[in-house]
């Protein structure tokens, strides 16, 4: 394809109007070769107290629809089990197309994923979900009651693990004060859920899931402090026993991880520790003066 991304610019001389043909060119092709299971998947060794260990070699990606523009080049990183990683880098970086490969919402072009030292594209598609639990920036509430809610976790789950998972989550008490308690009916119909409450659900959800690989967007939004607060526990409690990837916006997230990795341009530029990492006065240092106002 990239011969013939060259090949389509030469011919009509005019970058722009290349640029635009190889774009629709590409989602022709995206069409056609749609992400899925391979006919015989590989299996996940068993699962270790610690969770999964994760490594990118030489990550390459371009969306389907911008052939000349990378957003993530050479990408390579290993990642033990049981690890936390924070990712920060400014906007437009890649760290939710980082996210976004790992789910293999989208395969590299080049280079690899692997989990447990398996190929992600040797995996069953499902097997891969399974293994890894999000928690996205902002919560989708379905028209469902509480229980319901977080039992989306893992369809199949009793009372008792939805509960138990809420408790964990810091969420079982403002459920319980609920009118109607698990059976209160939420979303747009129903009881409308704070900011800080919606993320508690979503990390009851990933407990229920109990993923060896969890995947943190953490939300821009401020909360107010006691609700901060809650949802600082829940996710420390929700990375206890699986390794752990944040797209981290906050600084007590930063400065809990093992490591930072920062991201520019689609490559890791720096990683280190929080104090490592201002201490050398680098793209971090700059980004945590912003971010958190701390230099
Ligand atoms: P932010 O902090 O703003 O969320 P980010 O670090 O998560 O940024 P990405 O969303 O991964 O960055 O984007 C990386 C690059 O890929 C950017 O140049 C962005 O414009 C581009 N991009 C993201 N999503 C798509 C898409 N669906 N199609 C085409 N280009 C995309």
């Amino acid at each position: 394809v990239a011969g013939a991304v060259g090949a389509l610019s030469e011919v009509l001389g005019d970058a722009q109007r290349a640029a635009g043909a190889t774009e629709r060119l590409m989602e022709l092709l995206e069409v056609q070769s749609p992400i899925s299971s391979p006919a015989a998947p590989l299996k996940l060794p068993p699962r270790r107290a610690n969770g999964a260990a994760l490594t990118l070699d030489h990550v390459t990606f371009h969306y389907p629809s911008r052939p000349l523009t990378p957003a993530l080049s050479r990408l390579s990183v290993a990642i033990d089990a049981g690890e936390t990683v924070a990712i920060v880098g400014p906007s437009g970086a890649g760290k939710t197309t980082l996210f976004q490969l790992l789910l293999r919402f989208y395969d590299p072009q080049e280079g690899a994923i692997e989990l447990d030292g398996i190929d992600i594209r040797q995996l069953d598609l499902h097997t891969l979900r399974d293994t890894i639990g999000i928690v996205p920036q902002d919560t989708v509430i379905f028209s469902a009651n509480a229980m319901e809610n977080i039992r989306y976790g893992r369809p199949g789950a009793s009372d008792a693990e939805v509960i138990a998972a809420a408790k964990m989550a810091a969420a079982h008490e403002f459920i319980e004060r609920l009118p109607e308690g698990y059976r209160s009916f939420l979303g747009e119909r129903g009881v409308r859920l704070s900011g800080g409450q919606r993320q508690r659900i979503a990390i009851a959800r990933a407990l229920l899931k109990n993923p060896p690989l969890l995947l943190l967007d953490e939300a821009t939004s401020a909360l107010d402090a006691e609700s901060e607060r809650l949802v600082q526990g829940a996710l420390e409690a929700a990375m206890v026993g699986r390794t752990t990837l944040v797209i981290a916006h906050r600084l007590a997230t930063v400065q809990r991880a093992d490591r930072i990795i920062v991201m520019e341009h689609g490559r890791i530029v720096e990683s280190g520790t929080h104090a490592s990492l201002v201490a050398a006065g680098g793209l971090y240092a700059g980004l945590a003066a912003l971010q958190f106002g701390h230099a």
